[in-house]
């Protein structure tokens, strides 16, 4: 009997931040996520991450999607923008001010270097501002309040995790200085409004996740399933990404370029279906992926 869409509720994603065009190692993300989901006859859905607009490449989120329907990557519903949802995230923030989970902060980058804690993700914010702002001190960012006892979850490739917020993070930022809103706090309303029930992604971002748990918790959101997949890294352990300048994508051969994301996945295509059309690859793409042979690693060496 196959599902229908009520019967069936898995739903996952893909959400490129438009920094510039699709890789090998944003594609593995792309691939992970969209089989993840139609191997389990689930929905796809496609995300375009751009809040922040310094950081942005003009025309970068159309060649994406160019790209992923190039690689025959339907994406069901439209296409969510981060930048329209800035109503969505103020209410977020109210939700959070309202319980008084955050509190303003007056500290530069210089300040907060100077004073905190090394931890292993990046500096912990040693909670300066945490009781008010010191006379005459003008806010800046706006932080969460981080307490209590570990955030637990278990990634379906990299196993459970347990994470001490308060002395592995620190009090998080959800409004930047600049006054955008942060990451964490998007990417949990839009986690939220879309529905996804499984978030598949690189494990670059396994770091985040306890800080969008702590999120979804506080603003009464369910808490979805994780599978952080390997980080393709260059010959000197360094991710691929536009800033290590990984090659475009090119759309004139997207199957043996498939394959090589399929393979690196711990699936096992066979050596002919590199010469398959599109849709014949993802026929036996979706029917032959098996998550537990994705390597358990948080990076491999992009091939
Ligand atoms: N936009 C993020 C990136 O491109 C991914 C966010 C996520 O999957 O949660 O790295």
């Amino acid at each position: 009997m196959s599902l229908t869409k009520t019967e069936n509720t898995y739903c996952g994603r893909f959400a490129p931040s438009p920094t510039g065009p699709l890789h090998f190692g944003s594609l593995v993300a792309a691939v992970g996520s969209f089989l993840s989901a139609r191997s389990r006859g689930g929905q796809w859905l496609v995300r375009i991450e751009d809040l922040d607009a310094p950081r942005q490449v003009p025309g970068a989120a159309d060649r994406i999607l160019r790209t992923l329907e190039a690689f025959g990557m339907a994406w069901d519903d439209p296409v969510m923008y981060q930048s329209t949802r800035k109503e969505a995230y103020e209410a977020a923030l109210q939700r959070l001010r309202s319980q008084g989970a955050v509190y303003a902060c007056g500290c530069t980058r210089r300040e907060i270097a100077d004073s905190s804690i090394g931890g292993p993700v990046a500096a912990i914010y040693p909670g300066t501002c945490r009781r008010g702002l010191a006379p005459g001190r003008l806010p800046r960012a706006l932080r969460v309040r981080v307490d209590g006892p570990a955030v637990a979850f278990e990634d379906r490739v990299q196993g459970r995790l347990s994470h001490f917020l308060g002395s592995e993070s620190g009090d998080f930022v959800v409004r930047r200085a600049d006054g955008l809103f942060a990451y964490q706090l998007a990417v949990v309303v839009d986690d939220g409004e879309q529905g996804i029930t499984e978030v598949v992604r690189g494990a670059d971002l396994l770091d985040s996740t306890p800080r969008q748990i702590h999120l979804q918790r506080l603003l009464g959101l369910p808490t979805p399933q994780y599978l952080h997949l390997p980080v393709a890294v260059d010959a000197r352990g360094e991710k691929l990404s536009k800033q290590t300048r990984a090659a475009p994508l090119g759309s004139a051969r997207p199957v043996p370029l498939l394959a090589g994301a399929l393979a690196f996945l711990g699936q096992r295509p066979p050596a002919e279906l590199a010469g398959a059309e599109v849709d014949e690859f993802w026929r036996w793409a979706v029917a032959h992926w098996r998550a537990g042979r994705i390597p358990r690693v948080r990076a491999l060496a992009a091939p």
